[in-house]
């Protein structure tokens, strides 16, 4: 090599291991070549190989979304990655999840029900009905989103009330009922957007009842807002905290005015969590799927580089992406 490629090589070479810090992260060889103007090389194998992204919001649906089903499906499965778990605020994802199987095979795929007044609200029997769907693709009950107290009361209006289920830390009757159900069936009950003093109630009970999954949503954002002392009563209770990527991109900076009433729970967030509640009690997802958006399964690689560039070992980001969340789809690990 003459000197003068030799120096530019070098030169080069140091550039781009600034520029391009998440291929270097994502432990990606090559990095000589990359260009300060272009994304980094894609690596070998995607971060997302192998990981379960808990929280995806494709289209159809009520609100702008990036991808159908399928589409998010053959991206997801084209990255390696394990399973995705389609959530919708208003219907059932139990029935899509399984076509979406079928039309993409080699990916697993989950749905669930949001506990929404488009179902009855806490309604037992919507529950048992999605459960039995064909497919057993149905697996996760999510507790009301935009149609709780907690939700209604910081974005919509304070003096308005949405549906409660553990009013005064005491759970409703039918919240019981629900409970029973995911007990029985061992689904996975997760918290939605309840109030954080309800979301400890409902963990309680829940353990009380049998429930063997528990995650507790988005739970360091601003809704439901666990205090760090919730956040660690919960988790020593057993549930999952979760911590999705689109909180990386929320807060007063945030791309979409619609994102700035979300707080920011970012990669520093993460390693704090890690340091003080443990990798073995959290969660990563990304919860994207949003107009305008990127893709989830970028959203996992870049939830993984930030999360490693802010010091958290890469076995706990296995457990928080690979195995807790197939422990709470009973999957073996
Ligand atoms: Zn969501």
């Amino acid at each position: 090599m003459s000197k003068t490629l030799a120096t530019f090589f070098h030169r080069h070479a140091r550039a781009s291991t600034i520029a391009a810090g998440a291929a270097v992260v994502m432990g990606c060889a090559g990095y000589a070549w990359s260009q300060v103007g272009f994304p980094p090389p894609p690596p070998r194998v995607s971060p997302a190989a192998g990981v379960i992204d808990m929280h995806v919001h494709p289209d159809p649906d009520v609100f702008g979304r990036s991808l159908t089903d399928v589409e998010l499906a053959l991206i997801a499965k084209r990255k390696g990655m394990r399973g995705i778990v389609l959530k919708n605020h208003v219907v059932t994802t139990a029935d899509r999840a399984q076509l979406a199987m079928n039309q993409v095979p080699g990916i697993d795929i989950w749905g669930g029900i949001v506990l929404n007044s488009s179902v009855g609200g806490i309604n037992p029997a919507a529950v048992e009905w999605m459960h039995r769907m064909s497919g057993g693709r149905g697996k996760i009950v999510w507790l009301p989103t935009f149609d709780s107290d907690k939700h209604v009361k910081t974005l919509v209006d304070k003096t308005k009330s949405g549906i409660v289920v553990a009013p005064g830390g005491k759970v409703t009757p039918e919240m019981d009922e629900i409970l029973k159900i995911i007990a029985r069936e061992n689904l996975v009950l997760a918290t939605g957007h309840v109030h954080a003093e309800e979301v400890v109630a409902v963990t309680r009970r829940a353990r009380e009842l049998g429930v063997k999954n528990i995650l507790v949503t988005h739970g360091l954002t601003n809704i439901p807002g666990l205090s760090p002392a919730q956040a660690k009563q919960v988790a020593q209770m057993g549930a999952y905290i979760e911590i999705c990527y689109f909180q990386f991109l929320t807060g007063p900076t945030a791309q979409y005015q619609w994102m700035t009433h979300w707080d920011r729970v970012d990669a520093k967030a993460v390693a704090q969590a890690v340091k003080e509640i443990g990798a073995d009690h959290l969660v990563l997802s990304t919860d994207l799927g949003q107009q305008g958006m990127m893709t989830p399964p970028d959203g996992i690689e870049n939830q993984v580089a930030a999360v490693r560039a802010a010091g958290v070992s890469q076995a706990d980001i296995d457990k928080m992406m690979k195995r807790n969340p197939a422990r709470l789809l009973g999957l073996a690990e």
